[in-house]
């Protein structure tokens, strides 16, 4: 329902977090968040309001959640699984090297959940949004046995090669372990906005969630993807070829 990304300079948990409260008002069942700092990706989810995702935060002492500065954040509502704890996005791929967040329906989820659980994947939730995870980790290998080094025009070209094997409506935010400072997104059939700052970039489902770090946004055309590094965005389609987005500036108080 909601979604925000950083990255940047400064730690990214409370920067999603005031964006996911800017998005509040849109309704939703559950929150949760996956942020990378070193060679770890650390997520909390809990269903119900953000207040219980901020008070699992923190009781959270000795590990870096609150101050990696690459983040993602989500506030679900509910269309395949229950609104439960497990449910609630990220979801993380089986090797926990992966995590994403999605808003939409991923119609196709059925087969593709088949046909990853026949090479022996291990589903944690009922969701359409954990293939995602799944098939992006699986393009990581892939690339990388091929010789490519981990990288984010790596996790872009995984994220192309997973948004062309989904059918429906998406807007989709993946980190990576191996990753850092990156965010990469693609959208299908449902909103994704840019914005720009300096030396940080911020990705939402909506600007109101930025609003309040920079006025500069890009809104993302249909079926393309962005990655976003503190130094800059780059946008294609899904095909891979260069594309631009609409650049604006608010103007507005959203
Ligand atoms: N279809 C996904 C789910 O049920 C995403 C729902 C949403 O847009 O929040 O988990």
């Amino acid at each position: 329902c909601g979604i925000v990304g950083y990255v940047g300079g400064r730690p990214a948990l409370s920067i999603v977090l005031d964006g996911l409260r800017r998005l509040e008002y849109r309704g939703y069942d559950s929150a949760g968040v996956a942020v990378v700092d070193g060679d770890t990706v650390l997520t909390e989810k809990r269903a119900g309001k953000l207040a219980n995702l901020e008070k699992a935060l923190t009781q959270r002492a000795g590990d870096s959640i609150a101050t990696g500065s690459t983040a993602i954040g989500h506030t679900r509502w509910a269309t395949h699984g229950g609104p439960t704890d497990r449910n609630a996005h990220p979801h993380l791929s089986a090797d926990g090297r992966v995590a994403v967040i999605h808003n939409g329906i991923i119609e196709n989820f059925a087969r593709l959940r088949g046909e990853l659980e026949s090479t022996g994947v291990e589903f944690a939730s009922d969701t359409d949004t954990e293939c995602a995870a799944h098939l992006i980790a699986a393009e990581m290998r892939e690339l990388r046995s091929s010789g490519a080094a981990p990288g984010p025009a790596l996790l872009a070209e995984a994220m192309r090669r997973t948004v062309r094997r989904l059918e429906g409506a998406f807007t989709l935010l993946a980190v990576d372990v191996d990753v850092p400072g990156a965010v990469v997104a693609a959208r299908r059939n449902s909103p994704l906005v840019v914005g720009r700052g300096q030396g940080e970039n911020f990705l939402a489902s909506d600007v109101s969630a930025f609003i309040e770090h920079t006025r500069d946004a890009v809104e993302l055309g249909q079926d393309q993807v962005v990655l976003i590094t503190p130094e800059g965005i780059e946008i294609t389609g899904f095909d891979g070829a260069p594309a631009t987005g609409t650049e604006f500036h608010i103007d507005w108080d959203a």
